[in-house]
């Protein structure tokens, strides 16, 4: 089969297309023909050899395509429509994927589509809701409002909450794009101080809960956005990792819950859980379509190396996808 593997350590240049074995599978797991596979930020950090934690010489870590070999899986046969996170190796024409946590795709949807779900909208799930704790018709402030945690964000906590949505993006662009999944107020954080324009946004009084994947350039900036007892859930680090003269106080003063995660990192357990939850309250708002998976570009398996270039440039609103049958 075809599959992507890293070179050495380094830019995208070093994603090589190459002719591999394809994976065999082993009871509990689904065998899976790859239509397509999507593009994240952390198979950017697998690909610089920072992450740590890939398990395949293969990245990549959600795919959607069909059941080949189901391995007596009561929930799953041959031919099964399936979208989910793999445990590595999603970047080929074959993968892997642990049957307790596959998600079958709507039947409105393409394979294409079906890619763009799983680890921007399970992040987003678990971050608004696991961690975040986000309640009806609270104030949420959604950094990076067009990025595919972004997007599958914005929708999520209008759609299942009726939150006030607050985004921060670097174009009036991004920002159209947000307003029309939804978001309340839009702060280009490139030419407004996104924490004067939250405090206008809601009286004074800041915000219930701050997704965060910037990090280190808005920890001050956040910590006047936020309400009192509010939630700030770290998720990216997007604008650096370490912060210099951090005030303890600041968080004690305002009873502030900082938390912090890794989807990719985590148990086999955990993401099954995650994946079930989120398939029984969210996948009935694709089915009716008032929630969608957003599809910035599909670039051929090919093109893996202008794929992650695409994304490194900071352009694409919602999901990039790797076509693994162009
Ligand atoms: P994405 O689609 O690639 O979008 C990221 C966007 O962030 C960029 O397009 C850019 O948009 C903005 N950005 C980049 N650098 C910035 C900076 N220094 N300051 C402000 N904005 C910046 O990203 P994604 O795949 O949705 O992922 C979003 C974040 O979530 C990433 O940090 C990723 O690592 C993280 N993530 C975390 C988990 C987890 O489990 N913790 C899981 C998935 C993703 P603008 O044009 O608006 O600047």
């Amino acid at each position: 089969m075809k599959g992507v593997i890293v070179e050495q350590p380094g830019g995208p240049e070093q994603l090589h297309v190459t002719e591999l074995i394809a994976p065999e599978s082993e009871q509990g797991d689904l065998l899976i023909k790859v239509h397509n596979a999507a593009v994240n930020r952390t198979d950017i950090m697998t690909r610089e050899g920072k992450s740590g934690y890939a398990k395949s010489p293969v990245i990549g870590i959600e795919v959607a395509g069909t059941v080949v070999d189901a391995n007596g899986s009561g929930t799953f046969s041959a031919g099964d429509r399936v979208m989910g996170l793999v445990n590595g190796g999603g970047y080929a024409e074959y993968a892997i994927m642990p049957a307790e946590r596959a998600m079958r795709i709507p039947e409105n949807l393409s394979f294409a589509e079906a890619a763009a779900i799983p680890e921007v909208f399970l992040t987003a799930y678990q971050t608004l809701y696991w961690l975040g704790k986000l309640q009806k018709q609270e104030t949420v402030l959604i950094h990076a409002g067009a990025s595919g945690v972004g997007t599958a964000a914005i929708q999520m906590a209008k759609q299942l909450s009726d939150a006030k949505v607050i985004v921060t993006a670097g174009s009036e662009r991004k920002l159209n794009f947000c307003q029309e999944l939804g978001a309340d107020v839009l702060i280009n954080y490139k030419e407004q101080s996104f924490d004067e324009e939250v405090l206008k946004a809601t009286d004074d009084r800041g915000v219930d809960l701050i997704l965060d994947f910037i990090g280190a350039d808005y920890w001050d900036k956040n910590l006047a956005s936020i309400t009192q007892g509010g939630r700030w859930v770290l998720i990216g680090v997007l604008g650096g990792g370490e912060v210099s003269d951090v005030n303890l106080m600041a968080i004690m003063a305002k009873y502030i819950q900082l938390t912090g995660t890794l989807l990719t990192p985590r148990s086999d357990a955990y993401k099954a859980d995650l994946s079930n939850e989120f398939a029984g309250v969210v996948l009935p708002h694709m089915n009716d379509g008032t929630i969608r998976p957003i599809i910035d570009s599909v670039y051929p398996l090919e093109q893996v190396t202008e794929a992650h270039q695409h994304m490194e440039d900071n352009q694409n609103i919602g999901k990039i996808l790797l076509d693994t049958d162009a």
